[in-house]
């Protein structure tokens, strides 16, 4: 019997559903979701065949489950493996995926299958928009960034020498699953750096969110199902409520999704992206130089600033310049902000906090003030 009852009915698996129209679609959220992932699929194929593109770190601790459950759902689904990294996400290997696909004999209505984090997400992604014209793909997200950001919006691409995320398509999955299990085997910085993403939705306009992820923080990392749902369920709604106002980001209203990611993506291009740095990593000290920011503007609390910082120390990410050996930087970190795709207009739009979970957007902010600020000695 158990093989047949769906999750539908099980209690502990939350359902969001993100409303856009013709292109809505549900996220699925509970511990072990892989093991009957094959029934959700089987109701988007057609022909009860995909392809499930991963990486291989995905592929080496997962992928058989997901095979099995295909299999018990009578989906014949055939594996395409990349590397693992940044690097995948790039013209060669969109290439080669699409010919992969193609030579599969995928065809317009067959759904395909992103597994993996958010490299897989944003290439699978990308791939399917193109792929003979477009064609639906379901996100199974495995990184606890992808579960709770990249997963959910549409946003799909590749990077070039440009830059990161300069060629892409706005392409809605069918389904997003989300089996809260999976992130166990993600090594402890990935982790550290989604929970991040995670922190920052409590910051941005959820104050209640982030005081109880200051009394649950342990259990959600180490993998208490129910807490890690409701947080993995909570980050969720908030990305789906602003998708869901603003899909093509044409009103500005993912703006404060960027919190952190100004002072963040400064970090990034100064660390370069070969791990030495993570996005998360840089996104949480990116929120506590905006909360500092805030403060000295006179717009903040110092004692919001301080529950901050101490939130994000506890789980050991990087909260001053001297963690990251970018000390007294200030003059070239600004420079990286004017690179900034997010300018307008020559004015750069900053993230700042009257407080936690009272964001807002501003653009009139004192670049030399800034600098000061990031050419202060870490306390
Ligand atoms: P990632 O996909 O590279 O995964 C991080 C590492 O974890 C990789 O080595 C991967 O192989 C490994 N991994 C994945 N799942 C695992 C698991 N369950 N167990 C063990 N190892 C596992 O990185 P990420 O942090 O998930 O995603 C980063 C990407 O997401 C960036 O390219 C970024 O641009 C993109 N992104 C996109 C959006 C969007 O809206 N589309 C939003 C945020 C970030
Ligand atoms: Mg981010």
């Amino acid at each position: 019997m158990t093989d047949t009852v769906t999750d539908i009915f099980r209690p502990d698996v939350t359902r969001i559903d993100i409303n856009l129209g013709e292109r809505s679609y549900p996220i699925l959220i509970g511990e072990g979701l892989l093991d009957t992932a094959g029934d959700h699929l089987a109701a988007l194929l057609p022909r009860k065949r995909t392809a499930i593109v991963t990486d291989e770190n995905v592929a080496e601790q997962h992928l058989q489950r997901l095979l099995d459950a295909c299999e018990k759902a009578g989906i014949e689904a055939e594996p395409i493996v990349l590397p693992a990294g940044e690097s995948s996400k790039s013209f060669p290997h969109l290439e080669w995926l699409c010919e992969q696909l193609l030579e599969m004999g995928i065809e317009r209505k067959d759904a395909i299958v992103a597994f993996g984090g958010g490299v897989i997400g944003d290439l699978v992604g990308f791939a399917a928009s193109i792929l003979r014209r477009g064609c639906p793909f379901v996100q199974i997200p495995t990184t606890l960034l992808s579960q709770v950001d990249s997963s959910v919006g549409g946003k799909t691409g590749i990077n070039t020498p440009q830059g990161k995320n300069l060629i892409g398509a706005f392409h809605q999955p069918r389904l997003v699953l989300i089996d809260t299990g999976v992130i166990d085997t993600l090594p402890d910085r990935e982790l550290m750096a989604g929970y991040a993403e995670v922190v920052k939705y409590g910051l941005i306009d959820d104050p209640a969110f982030f005081a109880w992820l200051e009394e649950n923080v342990e259990d959600v990392l180490a993998g208490e199902p129910a807490k890690r749902a409701h947080a993995i369920a909570t980050s969720c709604r908030a990305k789906a409520r602003v998708v869901e106002q603003d899909e093509f980001e044409t009103k500005g209203l993912r703006a404060l999704l960027n919190l952190g990611h100004t002072f963040g993506h400064a970090l990034e291009a100064e660390k370069g992206y070969g791990g030495d740095l993570l996005h998360g990593e840089a996104v949480a000290l990116g929120m506590v130089l905006a909360f500092e920011l805030s403060v000295e503007m006179g717009l903040c609390p110092p004692e919001d600033l301080e529950r901050v910082r101490n939130h994000l120390a506890l789980v050991g990410l990087p909260t001053t310049l001297a963690k990251v050996g970018l000390e007294g930087m200030g003059e070239t970190l600004v420079a990286h902000m004017a690179q900034d795709k997010k300018m307008e207009a020559g004015r750069l739009t900053f993230i700042l906090a009257r407080g936690i979970g009272k964001s807002f957007l501003e653009r009139n902010v004192d670049m030399e003030q800034v600098k000061a600020l990031l050419n202060r000695p870490s306390a």
